[in-house]
């Protein structure tokens, strides 16, 4: 079974064709600025020179049709027909209360999609433009869409509910409902198959540390806190996020800075965090390399992260009563050699150690704590596309395909 992942944005589709017989990559690629001048796909084809292709495109179902030709090019092509593709996988960003599981879109699934672009509006608009996009493309192929929340879905009421009368959660769905969720599942099962213990006996925390970080708590493999919330600028100090903090500091800024809701919404995304904190930039190498070299401000970025993740750590392994597996993995959690060991630093009372040797190592699935240490810890490297295509084959398994 030949699987196309696809992942929209506004004005991007990232995609990936998985080949199910042994999960392996055999294209990948990114169109990019869909709809804006200077349109252009970057195709790379297993074992094969990359292609870029630049030309007018100018929404997501002409960016697709590219998708489809350069997969089926006689030169830069991995398939013969575009029947080759069995199904497709779609990341959408939220399925609020209504997808707890991936579905198989119909039209009840479709206009859901499409109604939670309420709670993410810059994100769900483009799932429903792929979506659209790839019937028109590959129809009657089927499609199934993966949803960010919707691990998180197990959270219990006391975890979900935020502090404000609960006709606000009622009336306008506000709660937490957690993101990054197909990454911190695949590494939960991914982690639990490589210590050879059924998921559902383990306690673990999963901290995807990237550009948008998040922590979750995985009991028996189901979600039961996790720090992002209502949206993804909740929880932990990110790139440019400023995660959680006193409320009262909206309003505080709104009115020192005449910003309108939106400028705050802007300001809180885009120029916080480890950005705004340091002031020298969102990528931890440089911030790293600047607090080496003396850089107050991004030393202060950096502890700031450390501690709360530390915190989340703390926090997560009282929600759960007990810690077996602690996991990094994105970005900083894969490669990041000294954040991984600054944050197991003085964790020995949850018993959390780190081998320093052991802990020498970039984006391979390793253990990476002492022989000692009561919990395993690990680092894997996230592969949300895989997930996605699993997810989608079971789907579309079950319709006798
Ligand atoms: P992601 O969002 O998962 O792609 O993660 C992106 C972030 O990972 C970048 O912004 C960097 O801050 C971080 N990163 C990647 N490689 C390294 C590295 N070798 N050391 C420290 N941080 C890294």
């Amino acid at each position: 079974m030949k699987i196309l992942v696809v992942n929209c944005g506004s004005s991007s589709i990232k995609y990936q064709l998985i080949d199910m017989e042994n999960e392996q990559v055999m294209a990948k690629g990114l169109v990019e600025r869909i709809g804006i001048p200077g349109s252009v796909i970057t195709h790379r084809p297993e074992g094969k020179d990359k292609v870029v292709i630049e030309a007018e495109m100018k929404n997501h179902t002409v960016g697709i049709k590219y998708v489809i030709d350069c997969l089926t090019h006689p030169e830069y092509g991995v398939i013969k027909d575009m029947k080759e593709i069995d199904a497709t996988g779609h990341r959408v960003a939220h399925g609020g209360e209504l997808f707890s599981e991936p579905e198989l879109v119909d039209q009840r699934v479709f206009e859901g999609v499409r109604d939670l672009g309420r709670l993410a509006p810059l994100h769900n608009p483009a799932s429903v433009m792929g979506i659209e996009a790839t019937e028109e493309a590959l129809p009657g192929v089927p499609m199934v869409t993966v949803f960010d929340t919707a691990f998180h879905q197990t959270m219990p009421p006391k975890a979900f509910l935020y502090g404000i009368p609960y006709n606000m959660y009622k009336d306008y769905a506000i709660r937490s409902y957690g993101f990054h969720g197909t990454s911190h599942k695949y590494v939960a099962e991914t982690v639990a198959k490589e210590i050879g213990k059924p998921i559902e006996d383990l306690k673990i925390i999963t901290c995807h540390l990237g550009n948008g970080a998040s922590i979750t708590a995985v009991d028996g493999g189901k979600s039961v806190d996790t720090s992002m919330g209502f949206t993804p600028l909740g929880g932990l100090i990110m790139g440019t996020r400023c995660g959680d903090m006193d409320p009262a500091v909206v309003p505080f800024i709104m009115e020192k800075e005449g910003f309108t809701p939106e400028d705050m919404n802007q300001f809180m995304n885009k120029k916080c965090g480890v950005e705004g904190i340091s002031g020298v930039s969102s990528d931890f190498r440089d911030v790293e390399e600047a607090a080496n070299n003396g850089n107050e401000r991004a030393r202060y970025a950096l502890d700031m992260f450390i501690y709360r993740v530390q915190r989340y750590i703390g926090a997560y392994t009282a929600a759960m009563n007990g810690l077996d597996v602690l996991v990094f993995t994105a970005g900083i959690g894969e490669n990041s050699i000294t954040m991984r060991e600054e944050i197991c630093k003085n964790m020995d009372f949850f018993g959390i150690t780190i081998d320093p040797e052991k802990n020498n190592i970039r984006g391979e699935i390793k253990e990476i704590s002492q022989d000692s240490g009561r919990v395993k810890v690990y680092v894997v490297p996230t592969n949300e596309e895989l997930m996605i295509a699993r997810e989608t084959k079971a789907i579309v398994e079950k319709l006798g395909k």
